[in-house]
């Protein structure tokens, strides 16, 4: 199997380079399997990951969703009925696409799912590793193999813990999360990871995201999620509601802005931005 990114994969215990998937450090030792690379601790914290798969897997069984689906190949909005359910995600891919030049960039796509938003990176040539925790082959990370095969894309496809991302420091020109940061308990420690595999000036995006209003607040984040009547929160995944200014002060040290409070931005989701300043270093 061809790594594309090896040189940046890290061992997830002590985030040391890795050399032939293996860790000189600790002794750990990746694996392989589908196509895919799992860099994870086997502690707590990944028990917690497993519980998020199966919720995942439970949503998808119980909306009869989980099969080899088609419309994964058409994703976002490849056919006429993923059109409405994918339109907000289409107008912030659209504005990110605007923004940024993927070509050649090195990019962390986390959170990322069956790999379609890696896929589409990676039909505009960026250099992608799609981390994930859930593997599964129809619905998880596994399905991104017959992605690349139906479209001739490349990508990295690393199964772990995206709050404890298994890449070297400043790995990567930009880490893009898209529906994704909502999911996460601790913003802080996601931002702290991010922050930390990016390079000196490499962006942050998280897109369409969803957040709870400022005249939502006098609710608790639980009442506000039962508004909502989630399957996933049903399920045992992790839902979240953070108000804007709670993603703007986890995001302090990238910078991160609304910009959906600075330029039209249609739909009820977040454009967030964030920059990784090159301060401190000499000039
Ligand atoms: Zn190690």
């Amino acid at each position: 199997m061809k790594i594309l990114n090896e040189d940046i994969l890290a061992c997830p215990n002590c985030k040391t380079k890795l050399e032939l998937l293996k860790c000189r450090s600790c002794g750990f030792e990746g694996t392989v399997a589908d196509g895919m690379v799992y860099l994870h601790k086997n502690d707590e914290s990944w028990v917690k990951c497993q519980k998020e798969k199966e919720g995942w897997l439970k949503v998808y069984k119980q909306g009869g969703l989980y099969m080899e689906n088609d419309d994964h190949f058409f994703l976002p909005d490849g056919r006429p009925h993923l059109k409405s359910f994918y339109k907000n995600v289409m107008i912030h891919l659209s504005k990110f696409f605007s923004r940024e030049e993927v070509c050649g960039k090195t990019i962390l796509d986390l959170g990322a799912g069956i790999g379609w938003v890696a896929n589409l990176l990676s039909k505009r040539h960026a250099q992608v590793v799609a981390l994930e925790c859930n593997d599964d082959l129809l619905v998880g990370l596994g399905r991104a193999n017959k992605l690349m095969e139906h479209d001739g894309t490349c990508f990295d496809l690393v199964v772990g813990d995206m709050e404890d991302i298994p890449l070297i420091d400043r790995a990567v020109d930009m880490v893009l999360m898209v529906d994704a940061l909502h999911h996460f308990e601790d913003l802080d420690k996601i931002f702290k990871e991010a922050h930390r595999v990016l390079k000196a000036d490499g962006r942050f995006y998280a897109i369409n995201e969803a957040y709870r209003l400022a005249s939502e607040e006098n609710l608790s984040e639980m009442d506000c999620l039962k508004t909502f009547n989630l399957a996933e929160a049903d399920a045992g995944i992790r839902e979240r509601r953070p108000t804007k200014d709670e993603y703007v002060r986890s995001g302090a040290a990238m910078n991160l802005k609304v910009l959906n409070d600075s330029e039209p931005i249609e739909g009820p989701g977040l454009f967030l931005v964030g920059e990784k300043k090159a301060q401190g270093m000499p000039r």
